[in-house]
């Protein structure tokens, strides 16, 4: 059974579907002489309604008859109070469903996600190049201790080689930029991971994660599947 009347603060017309409540129209809307529970309307199938007045006190009117419960259907004009509130049957009808389409959030993410990776390679090439002056030393000190006096200058190159890798790793260090980066990405990422409604972020979740959800958890808007 669905109760219409007037919402007493917005003096919109307020439409309960049991646990659904729904203010239709713009505000101030509905005149004072429509009650808070004005009548009831309840479906008889086929199209056709059952309204009934909820006081004896409030006045309603079908096709310019005042009623007291009468079946009606779209055709029938109906109108609440003294001042003849025409009730819009667009009113009664359900709220259309809105949905959301969250679809160019997985490409947000698989951006975000490989942005990260480029950078976590390039980080690792660095360390990497930490280490390599480390192994030509040990081979060059390896070989001078080895090899018979002649071959000392080969050790040299060795090192100088290392001190050379050594310098272009302290340089790429120095220059890596990495950081300030990671935190543009993140940045951009947080810009463009939201909502489509109410533009709040959703959180570092994997996009597979996310869609397993029916609605956005701020404004509990569904999506589009
Ligand atoms: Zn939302």
């Amino acid at each position: 059974m669905t109760t219409i009347g007037r919402n007493p603060n917005t003096r919109q017309l307020r439409i309960v579907d049991g646990q659904i409540v729904r203010d239709y129209g713009p505000a101030n809307s509905v005149p004072m002489d429509v009650s808070r529970k004005h009548v009831s309307m309840q479906s008889a199938g086929n199209g056709k309604w059952i309204i009934t007045n909820l006081n004896p006190n409030n006045v309603t009117f079908v096709n310019g008859i005042s009623i007291v419960s009468k079946t009606v259907s779209e055709s029938d004009k109906i109108e609440l109070g003294n001042s003849h509130y025409l009730l819009s049957w667009d009113a009664l009808s359900e709220p259309k469903v809105e949905t959301i389409d969250i679809g160019n959030l997985k490409i947000v993410w698989e951006e975000y996600n490989q942005a990260n990776m480029g950078i976590r390679k390039r980080q690792k090439n660095i360390g990497l190049l930490a280490s390599i002056p480390i192994g030509i030393t040990m081979l060059g000190g390896l070989l001078s201790s080895l090899a018979p006096g002649n071959l000392k200058p080969f050790a040299y190159v060795f090192t100088a080689i290392a001190l050379v890798v050594m310098l272009y790793g302290f340089y790429r260090r120095f220059t890596d930029n990495s950081i300030e980066e990671q935190e543009e990405i993140k940045k951009t990422f947080q810009r463009r991971y939201v909502c489509p409604k109410c533009g709040h972020f959703m959180g570092f979740t994997d996009y597979d994660i996310l869609i397993q959800n029916d609605s956005c958890p701020y404004c509990k808007t569904k999506y589009k599947k």
